[in-house]
């Protein structure tokens, strides 16, 4: 492939065929990428996807793979990882943070504690980066919409763009900036004391250790909460006699009924299997039609 070649000497950054999705996703899961990239620069980002523009590929942006499932097939397209450390940085400045999207949100939340700031802790012990973070409004007892002021990002034509409070919008697990490529982010935090944050976030880490499984691979919370109903899906699911069932490799955690687990080598098949089964079961039950959180990468 004559232009493949030709961009990757145009390249700073990693370029490569083939990479499996597995090495990267949390689930431990995925077929190979066809083609799998490491942007160093802003510019490079634009060169990959006005190549995949013109050769008519799709392309999805990974941060830390979890909140994904990849098909076993893999990923007929690009994927644009931003883990370079031109996407990486952390500045702290006054109250306010900046983070690259590739960052990882333990370390942003390690050094707005060591900094005595505070609005982060919520976020410590997701396994995610700030760019995945922002694009599905995470957090535990919060969310990350919260507290971000202002985001830098690229749209899909390469042009760049800042986003201030006004423009964005997040809700349960959402966010209005998924048409976008995340760059950096602004986050406004508040004066605190350091002892008491970090003390707050092992709080949160214990109470997170004792309610979700975290001995095997998974992707968090496979479904979002009903909306407008004060019961959680992980309760519907376990009402449904659920927990601990067991597909191929897959398995709904005996912990928390809305993980499931690889248990053993498990494929995204025996996964989508499971997933399946829960939705028949609560609609069946309840007659509620439970939505994916985790994205389905491939086909
Ligand atoms: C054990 C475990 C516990 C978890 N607990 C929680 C929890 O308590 N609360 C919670 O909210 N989540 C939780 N999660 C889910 C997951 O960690 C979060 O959703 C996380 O923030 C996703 O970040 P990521 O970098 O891994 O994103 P990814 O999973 O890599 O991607 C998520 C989405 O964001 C997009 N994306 C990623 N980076 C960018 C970017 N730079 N620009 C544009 N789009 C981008 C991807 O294309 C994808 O659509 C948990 C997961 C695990 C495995």
């Amino acid at each position: 492939m004559e232009s493949f070649q030709t961009l990757k000497k145009s390249l700073k950054g990693k370029l490569i065929f083939g990479e499996p999705l597995s090495r990267h996703t949390t689930f431990c899961i995925g077929g190979p990428a066809k083609i799998w990239a490491e942007p160093s620069s802003e510019d490079d980002l634009r060169k990959l996807i006005t190549f995949a523009k013109r050769l008519g590929l799709k392309f999805v942006v990974l941060g830390a793979g979890s909140n994904i499932l990849a098909s076993d097939k893999g990923f007929e397209g690009l994927i644009l990882m931003m883990s370079s450390p031109q996407f990486s940085n952390l500045e702290i400045k006054k109250n306010q943070l900046k983070a690259g999207a590739g960052a990882k949100l333990a370390r942003c939340v390690y050094s707005a504690c060591k900094h005595s700031l505070s609005g982060m802790e919520g976020l410590f012990g997701i396994p995610g980066t700030v760019g995945g973070a922002i694009i599905m409004n995470s957090g535990y007892k919060t969310s990350i919409g919260k507290i971000v002021k202002r985001l830098r990002v690229m749209d899909r034509n390469g042009k760049i763009l800042t986003l201030k409070s006004k423009d964005l919008k997040f809700v349960y697990r959402k966010s209005n900036v998924c048409r976008y490529i995340i760059l950096e982010a602004e986050f406004a935090l508040k004066l605190g004391n350091e002892k008491d944050l970090r003390k707050e976030c092992v709080r949160l880490r214990q109470l997170r250790k004792d309610t979700q499984p975290w001995d095997k691979p998974s992707a968090g919370c496979v479904f979002r909460n009903p909306k407008g109903r004060c019961e959680s899906a992980s309760s519907l699911i376990e009402k449904c006699g659920l927990k601990g069932r067991v597909f191929g490799g897959a398995k709904i955690s005996n912990v928390h009924s809305n993980f499931i687990i690889n248990n053993k080598s498990a494929s995204s098949k025996d996964v989508a299997s499971l997933m399946k089964l829960v939705k028949n079961s609560v609609m069946k039950k309840f007659n509620i039609a439970l939505k994916s959180e985790i994205i389905k990468i491939g086909s």
